[in-house]
């Protein structure tokens, strides 16, 4: 190897979340461009920069498959309530959303992310382009999708302006370092038939995932069967949405009929247990989808719905919630656990062959986990940790394609406090709405 390296990271327990779950551990990681270009033990290679791990836990950047960013706006803005009551209880304050405020979110929500190893991010929202610009701000990968709905939105007046917004983010966003796109229509209850149609075509032509609510609680599946005289899942198939880009959210309420339905088309699932859980819309059946072969990536929802943005926690309650809801303890792995906030994610959203595990040539998006905290010692097993026993107290450095954006647990390159202050400007302009409307 006669290539000299940007950094080269030593000594530390690599999970590499390759095919072959590959933990190497005493492993070296290099760095050139962005780009990982060797691994392995005491790699011979001259560098600019040389930093020991010390031991430390080396992973794959944690992707979180689903979120609606800017709604840290709305951590703790309105709990305790059913799906549909909560977000009519959110209405009003997201109604009264600018441009500027979508920024000051999704900056506040990229900063918590980043600090809780998180590299990449699906987002679905009102004005995605100032999302995209918060994530580049922050250092952090977006694939943003501008929410599609039927009634006007703060940055669409029409479904067919939200379509409009999506393409033209698609063109200005060709081949940008940070920013992917994705189609984003809300959900088959939210939208009418020909936006979902639409919704598919554009995902066909820049072959880019469509991101879509499915089959969260018993009452949308209700309230579609009514509509259309079958279940979500049903009428996406009926209208030929059912394809290797639909990355269906949540997924609740399925029969096995449905599962076959997603293995056979190759559909991926975002599991938001968190959310699910926080507004009692149930367990999806992860376990069964597992065993079908079904790709499950993970992610966290919006704040105000879970109410943090931390995947750490997300690997943690999916293993257990699904070993309790089985009463078997062999249900979701640590190991299946962690495949699905890395390179099951990276699957789901197309971007496997840049992210998602450690490997030559990948982008070297790493979270290096603290090996010096009492939370994380002993160690027998680095997967059993990662899933099982770090918060994100345990996040030390965490880089986006090879550039160090957190530093032993604090942002580098962004100010927090600023960040914090312009998210609490915002939130005085909704606690004024509460009043007046009362
Ligand atoms: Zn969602």
């Amino acid at each position: 190897m006669n290539q000299r390296a940007d950094l080269l990271l030593t000594n530390g327990i690599v999970v590499t979340a390759d095919q072959n779950n590959t933990i190497i551990h005493n492993g070296d990681i290099a760095v050139k461009d962005g780009k990982i270009i060797a691994i392995g033990e005491n790699l011979d290679i001259e560098a600019d920069k040389k930093e020991s791990l010390n031991r430390s836990i080396i992973m794959p950047g944690l992707i979180n498959s689903h979120t609606h960013a800017a709604m840290t706006l709305l951590r703790g803005y309105s709990d305790d309530l059913p799906l549909m009551e909560w977000l009519a209880d959110i209405a009003p304050a997201e109604g009264s959303l600018v441009g500027g405020d979508v920024y000051a979110g999704t900056f506040l929500a990229c900063l918590e992310m980043l600090k809780a190893g998180t590299t990449c991010f699906a987002d679905m929202y009102f004005f995605e382009e100032e999302a995209a610009k918060a994530a580049v701000d922050a250092g952090i990968k977006i694939i943003a999708g501008e929410g599609i709905l039927n009634f006007p939105t703060p940055s669409a007046a029409a479904p067919e302006h939200a379509l409009e917004i999506t393409e033209a983010l698609c063109s200005k966003y060709k081949n940008h370092p940070l920013v992917k796109i994705c189609v984003a229509p809300h959900s088959a209850y939210l939208l009418d038939e020909k936006y979902l149609l639409r919704s598919g075509e554009i995902s066909m032509k820049y072959n880019i995932p469509l991101m879509i609510h499915v089959s969260e609680t018993a009452s949308e599946v209700a309230q579609i069967k009514e509509k259309t005289g079958k279940t979500p899942i049903r009428y996406l198939d009926s209208l030929g949405l059912l394809n290797k880009n639909l990355l269906a959210v949540h997924c609740v309420v399925m029969d096995n009929e449905e599962i076959e339905l997603f293995r056979k088309n190759n559909v991926k699932v975002s599991h938001n247990p968190e959310s699910n859980m926080k507004l009692a819309s149930g367990i999806s059946p992860v376990p069964e989808m597992l065993e079908k072969g079904i790709c499950i990536a993970l992610g966290t929802d919006g704040a105000a719905s879970n109410n943090d943005l931390c995947l750490l926690s997300e690997m943690d309650t999916a293993a257990k919630l699904h070993k309790v809801n089985k009463l078997d303890p062999t249900v979701v792995s640590a190991r299946q656990a962690l495949r699905m906030a890395t390179i099951d994610s990276a699957r789901a959203l197309g971007i496997e062959n840049e992210t998602g595990s450690l490997e030559i040539g990948k982008d070297a998006d790493l979270l290096v986990l603290n090996h010096n905290l009492p939370g994380l010692n002993p160690l027998y097993s680095p997967e059993s940790h990662i899933v099982y026993a770090a918060s994100r107290r345990e996040v030390g450095d965490v880089y986006v394609k090879g550039k160090k954006m957190v530093s032993q647990g604090n942002i580098v390159h962004s100010d927090t406090v600023s960040a914090i202050r312009n998210v609490n400007k915002i939130i005085s302009k909704f606690e004024k709405k509460i009043i007046k409307t009362q």
